[in-house]
């Protein structure tokens, strides 16, 4: 396995749309650590991001530099190029020391048969009965489920191997950590298929960080998680047995861990999420990206004036295209229409009655989790406003910045180490 540089035992990805939030972000880090809850702050932001922002990846690098010098943060930090492919990553690689390599439309897509062949031929310790300790029920693995798990995976693991190739020529293989995602699919990864491909990505020797499968149940954007959480717990508790094992097995790297993509916002998995982490002592990132972006927006209903003028405009606009904003989102967002109210209605609303609809504060009568996930993909009206919203955000900035270091520290990081 090639140098690597490894990323610490937690370690919290924060996105930040509009590139301002960067120390109200870190500021969130700072207060867990106070408490004894140590999260490496990564910030986060894809292609997809970038293009419809209109920013270089080299912004976000300028943005983490410049938060950690003004808080005096002394311990390691990155810069996530996140879901990048071969033909997105290079503008990425100079800039970035943490790329999440998304092989996601490669899932589904069979590899060269000989390849496929030569795969299950070198793991015969995959077929049959597959102890796993602390997984009560052994895995029963047939050639023919090995094969079809080669099929479907196999492919989307080469491609990662070329992509992490392209990365250590350019860059050298101790200067970056490697994530692989595979979450943007259709159907969740079990247990037995993570193992397979672990199997895979080690056969390819990526010196592998991170994980990112896709779990059970559905993972909206910005709200609860929403599915059988006994059932996620059970996934969970087996994915962390799995990746202890494979490490073993076939010397991954011994920090490898999960990557929990849309990670913001799942409160009613995060109790589960710390059983399990302390349960086999392990690690694990969170990746949150639109959260912070909803904070601004409360932050500017809540100073009121100008800016709850403005987070009023942002949501007019995207209710007359809802349908347009949506469509994108439609595997990731559950908007009940009924509950969207009309731009009237929210035109006349006091900045309490804005706050109360948007703060995911599930305990607030008024809050309304359509109209959360409708602002959530909304940001591009924003960044439409340009100068003037850029301006709001600095005219309200101590207001914003509460409401972005709160909900990272007390509504996410709080929860997942320290418990509720
Ligand atoms: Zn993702």
């Amino acid at each position: 396995m090639n140098h690597y540089l490894s990323l610490g035992k937690f370690s919290f990805g924060m996105g930040d749309r509009f590139g301002q939030q960067g120390r109200a972000q870190l500021r969130a880090c700072v207060l867990a650590t106070e408490l004894g809850a140590h999260f490496v702050p990564v910030w986060n932001k894809s292609n997809r991001e970038h293009s419809f922002i209109g920013t270089e990846p080299s912004s976000l690098r300028a943005e983490a530099d410049a938060a950690v010098q003004a808080l005096g943060w002394k311990s390691p930090y990155h810069v996530d190029a996140d879901h990048i492919r071969l033909e997105t990553v290079d503008r990425f690689i100079a800039p970035s020391d943490f790329f999440t390599i998304d092989v996601a439309d490669s899932i589904g897509k069979p590899a060269a048969a000989a390849d496929v062949k030569a795969f299950v031929d070198r793991h015969p310790e995959l077929i049959g009965t597959v102890s796993i300790p602390h997984i009560d029920q052994p895995f029963a693995i047939s050639r023919a489920e090995v094969e079809r798990v080669a099929n479907k995976f196999l492919l989307a693991v080469q491609d990662a191997g070329k992509i992490y190739q392209h990365i250590v020529r350019a860059k050298g293989a101790e200067h970056f950590i490697t994530e692989v995602s595979m979450d943007e699919t259709d159907s969740p990864q079990t247990p037995p298929e993570l193992l397979i491909i672990l199997a895979a990505i080690a056969d390819q020797k990526i010196p592998l960080q991170t994980i990112a499968p896709k779990f059970t149940g559905r993972f909206n954007k910005g709200v609860d998680y929403v599915g059988d959480v006994k059932q996620f717990e059970k996934e969970f508790n087996e994915d962390l047995a799995v990746i202890a094992y494979a490490i073993q097995k076939y010397g991954l790297p011994p920090s490898l861990k999960l990557s929990v993509h849309s990670g913001s916002d799942k409160f009613s998995i995060y109790e589960p999420m710390r059983r399990a982490l302390k349960k086999f002592d392990a690690g694990v990132h969170i990746k949150t990206a639109g959260t912070t972006w909803l904070e601004e927006i409360i932050g500017l209903a809540e100073a009121g004036g100008d800016g709850l003028e403005i987070a009023k405009e942002i949501y007019a606009y995207a209710r007359e295209h809802v349908d347009e904003f949506c469509a994108p989102y439609a595997s990731v967002i559950d908007i009940n229409p009924a509950q969207l109210p009309t731009a009237a209605v929210v035109n006349a609303w006091s900045s309490e009655q804005f706050v109360s609809a948007l703060r995911h504060d599930r305990k607030n009568p008024g809050y309304n989790p359509s109209f959360r996930q409708l602002l959530h993909v909304s940001f591009k009206v924003a960044a439409k406003k340009g100068d003037r919203y850029l301006k709001a955000l600095k005219n309200h900035e101590a207001v914003v910045a509460r409401n972005v270091t709160e909900n990272l520290f007390e509504r996410h990081m709080k929860p997942l180490l320290l418990g509720s």
